[in-house]
């Protein structure tokens, strides 16, 4: 398979802006936290922080038992977007960027002599070059080149920091066998369990899997085949473009723009966003949950927002669950000093990667099917008696928050696209 693709993972991309910036953290320990607070946690750490076991999530206060001498720094979010820029700018004067695909990752398509790995390996090294010297030489990235992007992304994890790695022929797939099941994108720890319910424990043996196997373990032939396919490194057309969410969005009334108040709304379009998924005969395999902070003192308002896969479902108590799991990473909460500074204007959440409910297998796990059950009972009583006359607990207090008249505007479109 030819190299077709070029990945660029910016290292510990936050911290690596403060050092660049601010020369006198530059060979310290650095974590980057949201605010200046010791009850908060870690957004980013530098390569030395990590070394001592501090990561993305860390409380402050286990880093500075985990790191003795660990310099915090406060989040300064728009500079990151003006590096992010620069380094955008960087590479675009060696390669044109196919897809940004975060503010520190980025995907090139390599075309014709490119492929060769010599020439390959040369221009990776000068993306870095244009880097060090357009943006500055503490940002540095690991690289992965490889037939196609989940390859050429999984190239670039494997050597960090600063790596460059290339997936040839030659070298797959045994150089995948190194890996954990979980350092594919895509494959979590529940479906790590269905795949081990498959019998499947290592990269290997996921290498070796059948398409029909892999087809029964993320309930889709297509999804199956997909992962057949980009597992022997073909460059397997993205799923049709047709948008695929579920979303529900709603700006707090000032009574709720309270820490409490927001997760009490978020809770009902969580509620809401679920039981639509059902109505329409979908489930989903990611969850997301968003809101914007306003900044009392400078005017400003940011945005936040947090995603996780999960395994396909579409029943309320599963991905309430997840929603809440994602609402305590944000960054400002009640209590921690600083959030006083910043209230919630707005929440969101957005169910994506979603599939017909006919080429998902019912789950396999007993809690999950009681999920399901739950779900069907409010849907029912729901359904007979006017909306949500029953919900689950977070709800509580919060049924009339989220005028359905808003947050509906867009089913109309999502019923055309799905029929
Ligand atoms: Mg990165």
């Amino acid at each position: 398979m030819p190299l077709r693709y070029l990945f660029i993972d910016m290292n510990s991309f936050f911290a690596s802006c403060e050092q660049q910036d601010k020369p006198h953290l530059r060979n310290r320990p650095l974590a980057v936290i949201p605010t200046d607070a010791e009850t908060t946690s870690c957004i980013a750490a530098c390569y030395r922080a990590k070394a001592y076991g501090v990561r993305t999530g860390t409380p402050v206060w286990e880093a500075r038992r985990l790191c003795p001498g660990i310099v915090f720094q406060v989040a300064d979010h728009k500079r990151y977007v003006v590096m992010h820029h620069r380094v955008v700018d960087a590479v675009e004067r060696v390669l044109p960027i196919e897809t940004v695909m975060s503010i520190d990752e980025m995907t090139c398509r390599l075309t014709g002599d490119e492929r060769q790995p010599l020439l390959a390996r040369a221009i990776a090294h000068r993306i870095k070059n244009a880097i060090y010297t357009r943006v500055g030489d503490q940002m540095h990235c690991s690289i992965g080149i490889g037939p196609n992007p989940l390859l050429a992304k999984i190239a670039a994890d494997m050597q960090k920091p600063n790596g460059l790695t290339l997936l040839t022929d030659a070298e797959m797939p045994q150089a995948l066998f190194q890996l954990k099941l979980t350092d594919f994108p895509g494959v979590g720890p529940r479906m790590e369990r269905r795949l081990n319910l498959h019998g499947i424990f290592t990269v290997e043996q996921f290498c070796r899997a059948s398409a029909k196997t892999l087809s029964e373990i993320w309930g889709s032939k297509k999804l199956g085949e997909r992962w057949y396919r980009l597992l022997r490194g073909e460059d397997v057309p993205d799923t049709p473009t047709r948008r695929q969410t579920v979303s529900h969005s709603h700006v707090l009334p000032p009574a709720l723009r309270t820490d409490e108040g927001a997760f009490g709304v978020l809770m009902r379009l969580v509620h809401k966003a679920a039981a639509r998924l059902r109505k329409i005969g979908y489930w989903c395999g990611a969850v997301s949950v968003g809101a914007s902070f306003w900044g009392k003192e400078r005017g400003d308002s940011v945005w936040w927002e947090e995603y996780a896969r999960v395994p396909r479902c579409h029943d309320t108590p599963a991905l309430v669950a997840t929603a809440v799991k994602l609402w305590n990473r944000r960054p400002w909460k009640a209590g921690s000093p600083g959030c006083e500074r910043r209230v919630p204007f707005k929440v969101s959440t957005v169910l994506s990667d979603l599939v017909p409910a006919r080429s998902a297998t019912p789950s396999l796990f007993d809690d999950d099917r009681k999920g399901e059950d739950i779900s069907h009972a409010l849907d029912t009583v729901n359904n007979q008696f006017g909306a949500n006359v029953l919900y689950l607990g977070a709800m509580f207090g919060m049924r009339d928050t989220a005028p359905t008249r808003i947050a509906f505007t867009q089913i109309p479109d999502f019923d055309r696209r799905v029929n």
